[in-house]
Formats: C-alpha cells, structure tokens, sequence
C-alpha cells in the first residue's frame, strides 16, 4: 500500500497545495480523505481510475444500495424529489422566470430510480434520467413508468445543447476528475441552461471518527460547493442547506454523516414495512419516512444535512463576483411550514 500521507496533493477545487490528510478512504484502500482549508472541501486522493470505480459501483455499491430497495425508500424518494422540484420552480419564480418547468427538456444525470424524473413528467416536462444501475432504472419504470435510460459512460457529446435543465442530485460528490467532469456534463446544456445540485453538507467534526464514505470522492460545504460550481461558469442563483440538523441527527447515530444513506434505515424496517402495507393494503401516503418534516426545511446557517443549490451557465461573460446568494436565512423565513 502507498504511504497515503507522504504528499500533500494539490487539491482538486482551488489547485492549492495547502491540503492536509485526514484518514485513509474507507471503500478504496489506496485512496486518502484530504482537507483543504482555504476552500473549506475534503477529497479523495489519489482518485482510483474509472476501470476501479467501475467495478465498485457493479459489486458493492449497488448491490447495497438495493438491499434499501422497498416502500419506504421509494416514498422517501419521491418525497425528496417533490421537495427539489418545488426548489426549482421557486428559484426560477424569484429570478423573474415562469415558476414551473411545463416544456423545458430536463436531464437528471445519475438518476437511480427516477423519482425525480416522474415527478417532472407528471409535471408536463420532457424528462430522461440516465444511470449506470440497470435494476435501479427498472425499478423506476415500473414503479412510475419514468423516463429511465441506462448508461455507464460520461460521455454525453451526442446530447450536446440539448437541454434546458440539468439535475445532479447527490452524484457529484461521486465524480473523479470533477472539473473536468462536470464541465463536459454541462456541455449538454443549451447557452445559459440551468443546473441544479444536491449534496451531503459535510464539516470538520464528521471525520472525527471512522465515517461510513459511501463510496463518495468529494465531501463539500457549502463553500466549497460554491466554488467548484463557479469554476465551471455556473452562476449560482441560490445555495442554501436543508434537511434534518446534520450534527444532532449523527449525534443521535440516527442518520449517516455523508447522508444519502436513508437506504440503510429504510432497509433496516424495509421488511416488516412492507409486511404491514400490503396486509393492509395501505397506500403510499401513509407510509412514514425518516426525513417527514425536513424534505423542504431550510436551516438558519448551514446546519443541515444537504446543500441545495441552483444556477445557470455563463456561456463566455466573467463571472460576476458580486452576485447576491439567498442566504440560508432568507429562505428559512420563507420556508413553507413542514
Ligand atoms: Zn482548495
């Protein structure tokens, strides 16, 4: 094994060697968890090649991701997507743009199963969701009859321009290259499309003790998401955090640091879940999900679980560095009462 300590990498958001290692990764054996401060970002490093990643995903990430796979995930999805999609259409209504997506062609990279892509297409928009896990894609077709296409590969060159709105919703913590990554996925992206991300919001005190990575390469704060998002000419309209408070929920040993990870509390009840509903022939609404409450709650500071942002591509123009965020705060006093 590489001594993973020895050099400090250049880190992949600022280029700056001021970074820092912090543990060793916990799904890839020669990859380090390093931190750099000035963009306040944790990353994996050295990134294992695309034949490794590969063939994690095909062994062991998905394979456990379907374990979660039963009536309550499905609901928690489809709670969360609902949740994004409102999201969106208000982040479009106070930038002086019609607040719904009816017509626009949308893009949701990663999808898994496609709850936000049945969601949209409910919605009247042209949706497709494209993931490299093929039982994850069945699962949303028959579920939702969603828009659901396999493909392992990034290279989206045959669907360049084409889209109004690209959905990366907690993948790019997943990407290796990430610049270069996300850069060629918002080729697909017509002049001045839209980008909305979601991810884990990560800080120091999770790396305390030995964190479940799922899989994960990135490990963002809002700072740092706001910067990769502004290196690649997105203009971020709004970041804000969301979700249950991250530090109460891990200290509860309720909810995984790196988020996402619903599944796994979902899978521990999947069964008896399950069980229960279709004795009872109850309906989805009736289930309960562990994040009922916080799928639209929008916290004062950046205490929640996830980072929630939304922007749009500046084709060639600089960047404005004096845009205006909606603060975290701004949008709690709006939130809607959950
Ligand atoms: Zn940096």
């Amino acid at each position: 094994m590489k001594n993973l300590g020895e050099v400090a990498p250049a880190c992949p958001i600022c280029s700056g060697q001021d970074t820092v290692f912090v543990s060793k990764h916990a799904d890839f054996p020669d990859v380090g968890i390093w931190f750099c401060s000035p963009c306040n970002h944790w990353f994996g490093y050295p990134e294992p090649d695309i034949v490794e990643i590969d063939r994690y995903y095909k062994k062991r990430y998905g394979p456990r991701r379907r374990k979660y796979f039963g009536e309550e995930y499905y609901v928690l999805m489809e709670r969360r997507a609902k949740a994004q999609m409102r999201f969106i259409e208000d982040c479009l209504s106070r930038s002086g743009k019609p607040g719904n997506l009816r017509g626009w062609r949308v893009i949701d990279w990663g999808c898994g199963v496609g709850a936000l892509v049945a969601v949209l297409q409910r919605g009247g928009v042209d949706a497709v969701g494209y993931d490299s896990d093929f039982e994850a894609i069945k699962v949303g077709q028959k579920r939702w009859a969603a828009n659901n296409t396999f493909s392992s590969s990034y290279d989206l060159s045959v669907l360049q321009g084409q889209f109004d709105l690209l959905l990366l919703s907690h993948v790019v913590e997943h990407f290796p290259d990430i610049r270069r990554t996300l850069g060629d996925l918002l080729k697909i992206l017509q002049p001045h499309g839209y980008v909305f991300v979601e991810v884990p919001n990560c800080s120091a005190e999770m790396f305390v003790a030995p964190v479940d990575t799922e899989s994960h390469l990135h490990f963002f704060s809002m700072q740092s998401l706001m910067k990769i998002m502004e290196s690649v000419r997105i203009q971020v309209l709004t970041c804000v955090s969301c979700g249950p408070p991250k530090i109460s929920a891990v200290d509860r040993g309720e909810i995984s640091v790196t988020s996402n990870c619903a599944k796994r509390f979902a899978g521990q009840i999947k069964v008896r879940l399950e069980n229960t509903f279709e004795r009872l022939g109850f309906r989805a609404r009736h289930v309960r999900t562990i994040y009922d409450g916080f799928y639209e709650h929008y916290s004062p500071g950046e205490n929640g679980l996830w980072l929630r942002c939304f922007g749009q591509i500046q084709p060639s123009a600089p960047l404005d560095m004096h845009l205006t965020h909606d603060s975290p705060d701004e949008l709690a006093d709006r939130a809607r009462p959950t």
